[in-house]
């Protein structure tokens, strides 16, 4: 097992910044991801974000260099035989989740430490279906990831204290603040900003104001830097819902369930940004 050597499944949003990160604090990446064309994708996406930091000369070229030198992209997991921890962050599905985990299990040495980024999927659940649920961990990091200081990590019922102690050296080794959260759903992070997001858009549904006013009114009055409908917008509102139905399914409290207009703006295909059109436009 090699100390200085991580793996990340997944070279999208969110495991690209986990590899960007990793590497410019000297580790060797293993990024995995289904095909070539998602792992240039976040190859590309990495340069580009390094080059931001470049600009701003809060790296030099040579940092640069290096780091993008350390991630090696692969599409067979095999590789990540020798990595001391891999840090899942594929697709948000449960039965995709059990299955890398299986085969993480399985390719890996009986001591690594297996992490899961998952917004919303129980880390028990998911440890149960491996041979090592004292060494699996959630580590939820916040996007974008090389910007965003908090790593949320969540015990799964098995979890060792040595190995969250371990997790929680490594998150502040690698320049983050690491907070503590039991395997509930929704965590912390979600089980607080989701609602908030769900009943701002119950204000536009009821014409308590409109989108930009609910905004304006988090903004300037609580001194939120986004409004949470712009925020929902960035987020995805196709995830936004699929978060607010494992906190209701989860908790089982009606003050959980997804408003109408969410639930009709997902299905219309206004998911936000990413299709152009949310609460807010971006074409
Ligand atoms: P994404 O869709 O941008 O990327 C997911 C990647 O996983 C894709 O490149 C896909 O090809 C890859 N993938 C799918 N199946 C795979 C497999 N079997 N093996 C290897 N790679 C596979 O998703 P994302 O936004 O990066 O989210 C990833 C995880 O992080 C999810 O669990 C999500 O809930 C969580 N998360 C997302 C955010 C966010 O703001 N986007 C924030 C916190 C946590």
């Amino acid at each position: 097992m090699d100390m200085k050597k991580i793996g990340v499944i997944g070279a999208g949003t969110m495991g690209n910044g986990i590899a960007h990160l990793f590497s410019q604090h000297e580790y060797e990446v293993v990024l995995v991801d289904i095909d070539e064309n998602f792992l240039q994708r976040g190859m590309k996406t990495i340069e580009k974000n390094m080059g931001r930091e470049l600009k701003k000369e809060r790296i030099t070229q040579e940092q640069l260099d290096a780091a993008l030198q350390r991630i090696k992209p692969v599409t067979d997991m095999a590789e990540l035989k020798e990595c001391f921890l891999v840090i899942e962050a594929a697709t948000e599905q449960k039965e995709l989740k059990l299955n890398l985990f299986k085969q993480m299990d399985e390719i890996t040495e009986p001591d690594a430490l297996l992490a899961t980024n998952t917004s919303s999927i129980s880390i028990t659940e998911i440890a149960a279906v491996t041979s090592r649920p004292a060494q699996v961990i959630g580590m939820h990091f916040m996007n974008p990831v090389p910007m965003m200081k908090l790593v949320e990590v969540i015990r799964g019922l098995e979890t060792s204290d040595a190995v969250n102690d371990q997790i929680h050296e490594l998150s502040s080794a690698v320049g983050k603040v690491p907070v503590e959260a039991n395997d509930y759903p929704g965590f912390v992070a979600n089980r607080i900003l989701l609602p908030m997001i769900n009943e701002a858009v119950y204000a536009v549904m009821e014409g308590v104001a409109t989108a930009d006013a609910v905004d304006q009114v988090m903004k300037l009055g609580m001194g939120h830097p986004m409004g949470p409908l712009a925020l929902a917008d960035l987020i995805g509102l196709d995830v936004c819902l699929a978060i607010m139905e494992v906190l209701h399914d989860g908790l089982g409290d009606s003050k959980y369930r997804p408003c109408p207009l969410l639930r009709k703006m997902v299905a219309a295909g206004r998911l936000g940004r990413k299709s152009g059109e949310g609460f807010f436009s971006y074409n």
